[in-house]
């Protein structure tokens, strides 16, 4: 496994993290037993750092499963978790959710937490007014904390007051080559290093996005112009290609997903990818650019609707609709209303009431973009159709 250095401890760390997010599920569960096999397969590989949060739904109590089970894994690996910011009213509030992280890891150290989903100057100054930066410095006095960084989902202009407003110790970003100028972007990733502090780096592949959705229309171009690369191995290819990135994150959940990962880590140096390669992603960004309407990730933070509308799939709908064709995302969009699973909710039921806004870490006007997902897709009749469909299957 490659590894980079964390310039602020000297640690070496490999160059692929596993994002704990996406472990397998079955049954709407977390498959801990696949999810293991995976976590033992990339430690045995050498991956060494899991990335988890508090606000991941049994993510932490999973990853603990897995830990208890193993003898001797908790010392393999770097473990990296988040404080839920928005519960936090007081400095006590700290100290609950960091403990409580804790317990369900069965740990009693965090190396890496993270303050998560800060997305601007306001939120961080508003955590300085609790106390936070005398509460962390207890917590790394006390051992429970390693380091102490923060994830980011704000503005391009914010980046470097908040990289200025505390000794951090590392810093996570959104990048991937579809959001150079999005978010923290290029200029904060090399704000950040200069300042010393070590990158991590999550959706390198914008949700899937640069994956498997890439729209067929720029694989075909790729295949034409003979360039024969896989899309995530040149995504994530292209975040490594940064000098200044110390990890980058990945949502695995198969194994050969893994496989994959851990042979484009192996050789992922910085500053090794090809002409050809940059080629390929200059081809791939401008169809993407051209046929992605909703910057949408798929991280659900905006859920759950209280009139059941599932707004990443609704999303994911549309953007396939103007990508791989308008029947594909209709197909797509009566998936994502539930019907097959007995309950259909259309973009059409949102109330308009802003409760998922606030939420987005993309900064998309929810609201605003479901009625173009209705415009587009729903056709009249096919709530009042589906729902018929529906009853008449679940009699
Ligand atoms: S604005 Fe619409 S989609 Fe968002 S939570 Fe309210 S009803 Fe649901
Ligand atoms: S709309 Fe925003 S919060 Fe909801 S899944 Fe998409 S990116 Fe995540």
């Amino acid at each position: 496994m490659q590894l980079r250095t964390d310039c602020k401890n000297g640690k070496k760390l490999s160059a692929l993290g596993f994002g704990c997010m996406r472990f397998p599920t079955s049954g709407g569960r977390i498959d801990v037993d696949a999810s293991e096999k995976l976590i033992l397969s990339a430690v045995q590989r050498g991956v060494n750092y899991l990335d988890t949060a508090y606000a991941y739904n049994g993510n932490e109590a999973a990853l603990g499963e897995i830990l208890a089970r193993n003898p001797g894994l908790r010392d393999k690996v770097n473990i990296a978790t988040k404080l839920p910011i928005p519960r936090c009213q007081t400095q006590d509030d700290f100290d609950t959710y960091l403990s409580r992280s804790l317990e369900r890891l069965g740990t009693d150290r965090v190396d890496y937490y993270l303050i998560h989903n800060v997305t601007s100057v306001g939120a961080w100054e508003r955590l300085e007014e609790l106390g936070i930066k005398e509460w962390a410095r207890r917590q790394k006095e006390a051992g429970r904390i390693g380091q102490i960084g923060f994830s980011y989902h704000g503005c391009e202009a914010d980046f470097p007051t908040l990289l200025d407003s505390y000794d951090w110790d590392f810093c996570q970003i959104q990048y991937n080559y579809m959001n150079e100028h999005y978010q923290a972007g290029t200029a904060g990733l090399k704000a950040a290093a200069e300042r010393g502090i070590p990158v991590i780096i999550m959706e390198p592949l914008l949700g899937g996005k640069l994956a498997s959705e890439l729209p067929a229309a720029a694989q075909t171009v790729l295949e034409q112009a003979n360039i024969s690369t896989d899309p995530v191995r040149l995504a994530l290819r292209w975040v490594w290609n940064h000098p200044e990135v110390t990890l980058v994150l990945s949502g695995m959940n198969a194994m050969q997903q893994l496989d994959q990962n851990i042979e484009t880590a192996n050789a992922a140096l910085p500053c090794s990818l090809t002409a050809e390669e940059a080629r390929a992603i200059e081809i791939a960004r401008a169809f993407i650019a051209e046929r992605y309407k909703v910057p949408c990730t798929g991280c659900g933070y905006c859920l759950p609707c209280p009139k059941g509308v599932n707004i990443p799939m609704c999303f994911a709908a549309y953007n396939t609709s103007f990508a791989h064709g308008w029947y594909q995302g209709m197909h797509q969009y009566i998936a994502a209303s539930g019907a097959m699973e007995g309950k259909a909710h259309f973009a059409s039921d949102c109330v308009q009431c802003g409760a998922c806004q606030k939420k987005c870490p993309q900064h998309i006007d929810i609201p605003k973009e479901l009625i173009s997902v209705k415009r587009r897709l729903q056709v009249p009749g096919l709530p009042s159709i589906v729902r018929l469909g529906t009853r008449f299957m679940t009699r």
